[in-house]
């Protein structure tokens, strides 16, 4: 993938009036490489892609800000994704180095593919959560076309309005469509012919979605933040809040990512990914509570969290600013 010369490129972000104090430099910062990858391939696809989809001009940055959360804009005639310097640091610190995560297990088949990932597994880990930030965001652009607006990624103070929750669904499954395309692309083309087996397949795509999984509860937990707050509200809700409940995304995002990989012919069902990503949070919070709280909260809501995941299902149907409505010109078919 080409560098993009970043000195050049904040000319650019300056000429489009975006503020230079909320630019974040990253060329001096101990990570600069982690930076500059992901900073690359954001700018490659959001000129690709806002070409294709004609909203124009948009810009990537990383934004010098203490929040952690991505988020999506348009004003002066100018839309933009930005991406907070502080959580691209907190995911790096909790999924990307090497050998952090998955050498500490004894899945001796995750400890082969390991050896066998041209990066290591975490920096898949935190590939897939990114890939699924960009997605998302470019989702509220494409939503908000010619429109005045801001969106993030993750909740925020906005009041509930349910036009925003369809919103926050068709980002959530734009995000995890790619997710879900990357790591089939990436078993094909980046590893060896004789590792490519049905098995391997099968843990690369459970490790992409529980990566997403393990996203969205570090912050239903607040384990994204520096000083973790003594208590978290993780009470259920459907028609809320400016996101929709993680016990709802949750649910959603897996079955889209499965509904996606099965599309293509990848050898994997919903029963069978949520028990792998069940394995591989467990393993991933061990002995914090977390993910048995989850689950015992997203089991006590069954019932609400479906109905409520269908009501956003027909909402994006019928609301035609959906990205959803426009996917086939990203490519694919439904
Ligand atoms: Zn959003």
């Amino acid at each position: 993938m080409r560098k993009i010369d970043f000195n050049e490129y904040k000319k650019e972000l300056l000429e489009a009036g975006i503020p230079e104090s909320e630019i974040y430099d990253f060329q001096d910062n101990p990570v600069s490489s982690f930076y500059q990858r992901y900073f690359d391939w954001c700018v490659d696809n959001i000129n690709e892609y806002s070409q294709i989809f004609e909203v124009k001009p948009s810009y990537f940055y990383f934004w010098d800000s203490h929040i952690i959360n991505a988020r999506a804009g348009k004003g002066r005639n100018v839309y933009r994704i930005k991406f907070s310097k502080s959580y691209l640091e907190a995911l790096y610190k909790k999924l990307g180095r090497k050998g952090q995560f998955f050498d500490k297990t004894d899945w001796v088949a995750f400890h082969n593919l390991q050896k066998i990932t041209p990066d290591s597994l975490e920096f898949l880990m935190f590939q897939a959560s990114t890939i699924f930030t960009f997605y998302h965001e470019f989702a509220h652009i494409v939503q908000y076309k010619d429109k005045d607006f801001t969106m993030s990624e993750h909740p925020s103070n906005d009041k509930f309005s349910f036009e925003k929750h369809i919103f926050e669904y068709d980002a959530d499954l734009n995000g995890s469509q790619f997710v879900s395309v990357y790591f089939q692309q990436f078993f094909q083309e980046q590893i060896p012919r004789k590792d490519q087996t049905p098995n391997n397949y099968k843990r690369l795509m459970y490790l992409g979605i529980s990566s997403i999984v393990i996203t969205q509860l570090l912050f239903l937990y607040g384990g994204i933040y520096p000083f973790q707050p003594d208590k978290v509200n993780t009470d259920f809700y459907t028609k809320r809040h400016s996101h929709p409940h993680t016990y709802v995304r949750a649910k959603y995002i897996i079955e889209h990512y499965v509904g996606v990989a099965k599309a293509n012919g990848v050898q994997i069902d919903f029963g069978d990914t949520t028990r792998n990503v069940t394995v591989i949070c467990n393993e991933f919070f061990k002995d914090s509570g977390i993910f048995r709280d989850f689950i015992k909260g997203f089991q006590d809501n069954f019932d609400e969290i479906n109905r409520y995941s269908l009501e956003l299902y027909l909402g994006q149907k019928q609301n035609h600013s959906c990205i959803k409505h426009k996917i086939g010109l990203f490519g694919f078919k439904s």
